[in-house]
């Protein structure tokens, strides 16, 4: 038995180091996590997914490598990837499933694109596919996939996760009639459908019952080959290689360095990708208004404000990074002074240990997005204070706040009552920073990405072995 894995990324680094090609498997969070699982299941795991690279790379390094897992490289043609990607994907669901409809750029060729995309890999899948496997589909590119694997293998057990927000029905109708019913009949080619939050996973079920007229019970829709099961399986991260890293020698070096930088100011500090669902010019918005309310604060804080670049192909991004850096420009020039920038910006990702000395450094973490499947940097951010130091302000339109119940919850676009709620973060007593860190800490420890990957997959396998066991 195995399982097979489908992600849009396959979790591959390939690099060129001295004129030499270097592929490493890349452990992030979702892979230990399953390999956790297939490890007790005694399971064997392959992951497929889209190459970002060369096929002749590929044969040549493929033996190259430590593995833990097999790798399924697909090839998609170029003109093909980036029309299933940066169109249908990224231009027209990442943006209405975020509910910005106007933001959606949605053209035939596109979703075209995106149902051949669908179909190449479930080819792939389907030569791997053996009786017995599990099949874990993840997220918005491969909606189509769950279906078409089923109509191959009628008898398969299919789960599909989203990691984005399921848009209400409101929102979803706008999608064309042949869009909407490819990806709700897509989905539910599953045993399991999951969500970040209940939110979702109704959002889902009503869409499927306005639109398909499918009646469903306790949230199970019941079909000819199988039915499908649909909730909440809010995802997580590895808590104890977050909370552990606090001790490493090479994070307590950096995050002194950082303390030493800015040893007479407090730290605000927020990462993310550069992605308009982030509410970046609102965070901005909000610090601003936050030192204008609160002159006393000027010079005895510094915001460190880390972007990672993302999806820089695409329009809406690209003006996004102007509209953000025009924006710190502007309070650096009208707040500051020569002895003070309120904002330090970086536009460049930062790696692990970097990460976790920042987070253990900063004295409030600034979340806030105007809508978030989960938001795994407010949790990262809480599991990496194990001096229990540190507020959490966090938008309620991420996932995240459903679970994080002691944050200091926002409106993201409310920048004047967050910029208040920056003040209060500020103030928060070293107590009450312990109590509630700690509290979250204890959710997180029990919560973490491995009883995620294994509650899902559990619940992929007795659902299907229950209907089995029924015919
Ligand atoms: N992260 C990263 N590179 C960086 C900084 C952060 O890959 O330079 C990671 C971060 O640790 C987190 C992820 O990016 O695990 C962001 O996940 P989140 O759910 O917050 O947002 P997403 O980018 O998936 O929308």
């Amino acid at each position: 038995m195995k399982i097979i894995t489908i992600s849009y990324r396959l979790p591959l680094s390939i690099k060129k180091q001295n004129r030499k090609t270097v592929i490493t498997q890349s452990a992030g969070g979702l892979a230990t996590a399953i390999l956790s699982y297939a490890e007790k299941s005694k399971a064997n795991l392959t992951w497929v997914g889209v190459a970002d690279f060369e096929k002749s790379t590929w044969e040549n390094h493929k033996n190259d490598f430590a593995k833990s897992f097999e790798t399924e490289p697909v090839f998609l043609d170029k003109k093909l990837n980036k029309s299933f990607y940066n169109n249908f994907s990224n231009s027209v669901l990442w943006a209405l499933f975020h509910y910005f409809p106007s933001y959606v750029e949605y053209d035939d060729e596109g979703f075209e694109a995106y149902k051949t995309a669908n179909e190449i890999v479930a080819q792939k899948v389907n030569e791997i596919y053996e009786p017995g496997d599990i099949v874990w589909i993840h997220d918005y590119h491969f909606l189509g996939l769950a279906n078409l694997v089923r109509q191959q293998h009628p008898n398969a057990k299919i789960g599909f996760f989203l990691h984005i927000p399921f848009p209400n029905f409101e929102i979803f109708r706008i999608l064309p009639s042949n869009a909407k019913k490819y990806i709700l009949d897509g989905i539910l080619g599953a045993n399991l459908a999951g969500f970040h939050t209940w939110d979702n996973a109704i959002h889902f079920t009503e869409c499927v019952e306005k639109i398909m007229g499918y009646s469903q019970r306790n949230f199970i829709f019941n079909q000819d080959t199988h039915r499908t099961k649909v909730g909440s399986y809010p995802i997580s991260i590895d808590f104890d290689k977050f909370y552990d890293s606090y001790d490493k020698p090479e994070v307590a070096t950096l995050r002194n360095e950082i303390r030493e930088l800015y040893q007479d100011k407090k730290i605000i500090f927020s990462v993310d990708r550069l992605d308009y669902t982030k509410g970046i010019n609102n965070r901005l918005n909000a610090f601003e208004n936050f030192l204008l309310k609160h002159p006393e604060w000027r010079e005895k804080v510094v915001f460190l404000l880390v972007i990672v670049p993302s999806r820089e192909e695409i329009t809406k991004y690209g003006e996004r990074k102007r509209m953000i850096e025009l924006n710190v420009g502007r309070i650096n020039g009208s707040m500051g002074s020569y002895k003070w920038a309120p904002v330090v910006y970086q536009y460049q990702s930062v790696d692990f240990n970097r990460l976790i000395a920042l987070y253990s450094s900063a004295d409030v973490a600034l979340i806030s997005p105007v809508r978030d499947g989960m938001n795994l940097v407010a949790k990262e951010y809480v599991a990496s204070r194990k001096d229990a130091r540190g507020a959490l302000i966090l938008s309620s339109m991420a996932g995240a706040a459903k679970e994080l119940q002691e944050a200091i919850t926002i409106n993201p676009f409310d920048t004047e009552l967050t910029g208040e709620k920056i003040a209060l973060a500020l103030n928060m007593p070293q107590e009450v920073q312990e109590v509630k860190m700690k509290r979250m800490q204890d959710y997180l420890r029990k919560h973490d990405v491995f009883r995620w990957a294994t509650n899902f997959l559990t619940d992929t396998e007795e659902m299907h072995d229950h209907d089995n066991k029924a015919q």
